[in-house]
């Protein structure tokens, strides 16, 4: 009987570490804004605490390789499939078998091993000035090449993912030759050597320094929506285009996340990622960046839906991006474009 007693009591304590241990840490590359409200939101509805952890992408992936498995964090979340590739191919991750993640996910929008997710999809789109181009004159990312646009694009380094991941798609569906010849022929067109973000190339625009610009879609909707009034100004004076819509369809990457090797809280991570792909959240999280939901029959924001929407998406397998960003670098690099 003592002995039951013991097992019992045993029963108990562990159960309550259990509980004091309702938790789960998660690494964002996301700036806290983005995200925290919802984070508190699945506290409030699950009781599960979250350590939220934000920091640069490339920090956070170090950070990881760095703590092993001695590591905090159950959840990494990050922006672009290159990077959340980069995380794979490193070990950092684990796969995670859940229904509600592969049925709100399209199977092109997440990892083939279900080692991450995409929760939410921006475009890589065409910006014009609405004064100096008329939207028929503008087609495709292939037509970047051509000539007829010489000194009149501006776009950013090469160094940034989201051009790398561009050029990924188009080895992908054209091959590494002709990805070169796209490469080189749009760095032959450029109203300036590379330099600032996305935002900067809007406002290069609006000065007049180029006539188009390649922008992730959301960085248009913050500038709109800007307290600053000249970001606002400089936004007013360009247009939104979506290329390709008569082929593939426009560019498309995600910001996704994935739980780490190590998970302490592994059950917990899968919820919160599992509630990240609810309705209510697919709604908050694509609205508050000006981004779109991976899950299907969500509605877009009234700023997102202006621009055209639907639109034509290409469905290329976010796995490639990864897959051709070695190759992307070395073209970027072979052909000059700093
Ligand atoms: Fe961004």
């Amino acid at each position: 009987m003592k002995r039951y007693l013991a097992f019992i009591i045993i029963l108990f304590l562990f159960a309550g570490t259990a509980l004091a241990g309702d938790e789960v840490n998660l690494y964002s590359a996301r700036k806290e804004n983005l995200i925290k409200p919802l984070l508190d939101r699945f506290t409030a509805e699950t009781g599960i605490e979250v350590n939220l952890v934000t920091g640069k992408a490339s920090a956070l992936l170090k950070r990881l390789q760095a703590e092993g498995r001695n590591t905090p964090a159950d959840l990494f979340l990050t922006v672009d499939a290159g990077r959340l590739h980069v995380a794979k191919q490193a070990w950092l991750l684990q796969p995670v078998e859940s229904k509600v993640l592969t049925d709100a996910i399209p199977a092109h929008l997440r990892d083939r091993d279900n080692q991450w997710f995409g929760l939410s999809k921006r475009a890589r789109v065409i910006v014009y000035s609405k004064q100096r181009v008329k939207p028929e004159m503008l087609s495709t990312y292939e037509d970047l090449a051509d000539p007829k646009w010489k000194g009149r694009i501006c776009i950013r380094s090469s160094g940034n993912i989201y051009n790398q991941s561009l050029l990924a798609s188009l080895i992908a569906h054209h091959g590494e030759t002709e990805a070169e010849k796209w490469a080189a022929g749009v760095l032959a067109n450029m109203a300036r050597p590379p330099r600032g973000n996305d935002r900067a190339q809007v406002k290069a625009i609006a000065i007049g320094e180029c006539d188009i610009a390649v922008v992730n879609s959301y960085y248009l909707g913050n500038m709109q929506t800007s307290s600053d009034q000249r970001e606002r100004e400089a936004a007013a004076r360009v247009a939104l285009f979506f290329p390709n819509q008569n082929d593939r369809g426009a560019h498309i990457n995600i910001s996704g996340a994935g739980i780490t090797k190590h998970a302490a809280n592994r059950d917990n991570a899968r919820k919160l990622l599992e509630f990240l792909v609810s309705d209510e959240a697919q709604k908050w999280y694509a609205d508050s960046n000006h981004e779109y939901p991976v899950k299907a029959g969500i509605e877009v924001s009234p700023i997102v839906k202006a621009w055209g929407y639907p639109f034509k998406e290409d469905t290329l397998d976010m796995g490639k991006l990864g897959q051709y960003n070695v190759t992307a670098v070395k073209i970027f690099d072979r052909v000059g474009w700093r």
